[in-house]
């Protein structure tokens, strides 16, 4: 019998992520069933509890109850604990469990699709919010040399650079205006894109080898990604961390790790 997941949203129709699993389940011959979920804005805890009482297993946790479903969670992972942000919960008998994928994804997405190896780089973290948060200890883990984060409110970049300036890697905060690159690695984990802006970032932080990778993913390059571009990096969007997030979780759900690549492959073919 299929086993039933979903992604819980509000709004959650624009998710992609029904047609990622159900990639991954054909690939790998696992029997499941992935279903969108909105819950209302005040009902994220009774969605779950009817989905964990209806015999769900699983589900993914998207905007904007990622900091609930890490309240909500019995047991955290330490990396969802550090992120403070729960994309993936795990309904067991008695207790639910909760991790973070997003910052696996990326990490993910940057070593292994985009081929680009984070150690030893210089690392630009631009944002302070959940993915930035979510980013930071799986990046730090690959070893950069340095890693600077910048946000439109200095303070939450700072209080970043103080939580995460013990794994071994300096850690810095900076303001958009005194960044001085160029950096190898810019990640902007801004919401800006979404809004159709451009963080404040000045065009000395990029050079011709830098990888600029963009969170935001849609049908065209974000601002972001153009005034990458225009200024020499390489510009990339965050499908293949979607992807990569989504397959961190389906390893976690169903023991088995599916390959990316076709998937990523398919969503990016011209429809
Ligand atoms: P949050 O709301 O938690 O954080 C938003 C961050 O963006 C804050 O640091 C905020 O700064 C900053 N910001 C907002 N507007 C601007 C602006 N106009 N200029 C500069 N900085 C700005 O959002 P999340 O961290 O949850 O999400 C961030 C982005 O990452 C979104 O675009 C989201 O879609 C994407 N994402 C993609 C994923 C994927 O799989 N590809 C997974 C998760 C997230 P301040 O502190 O000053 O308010």
């Amino acid at each position: 019998m299929s086993e039933r997941y979903c992604v819980i949203g509000n709004p959650v129709a624009h998710s992609k992520s029904p047609a990622i699993h159900a990639a991954f389940a054909a690939q790998t011959g696992q029997h499941l069933v992935y279903e969108r979920c909105l819950a209302p804005l005040d009902g994220f805890r009774a969605t779950v509890a009817a989905l964990a009482a209806a015999g769900c297993k699983g589900a993914n946790v998207t905007v904007p109850f990622k900091l609930e479903a890490a309240a909500l969670a019995t047991a955290l992972t330490a990396r969802a604990r550090a992120a403070g942000a729960v994309n993936t919960l795990t309904f067991l008998a008695g207790e639910i469990g909760g991790d973070n994928t997003d910052g696996a994804g990326l990490v993910a997405d940057i070593v292994r699709n985009a081929a680009f190896a984070i150690r030893g780089q210089r690392v630009l973290l631009l944002g302070a919010g959940g993915a930035a948060r979510g980013a930071l200890l799986p990046l730090l883990a690959e070893q950069p040399a340095a890693l600077v984060i910048a946000n439109r409110t200095p303070a939450s970049a700072a209080a970043l650079a103080d939580a995460f300036g013990s794994e071994g890697v300096p850690v810095t905060a900076s303001t958009f205006a005194a960044l001085a690159g160029p950096f190898d690695l810019i990640v902007n984990a801004t919401s800006a894109s979404l809004g159709g802006e451009l963080p404040p970032v000045p065009a000395t932080v990029f050079g011709t080898s830098t990888l600029a990778l963009d969170m935001m993913y849609g049908n065209k390059p974000t601002l972001f990604m153009d005034f990458a571009s225009a200024h020499g990096a390489i510009a990339r969007d965050g499908l293949g961390m979607l992807v990569e997030q989504a397959a961190e979780a389906f390893a976690l759900w169903r023991g088995v790790r599916p390959d990316t690549a076709p998937v990523l492959q398919q969503l990016r073919a011209p429809s």
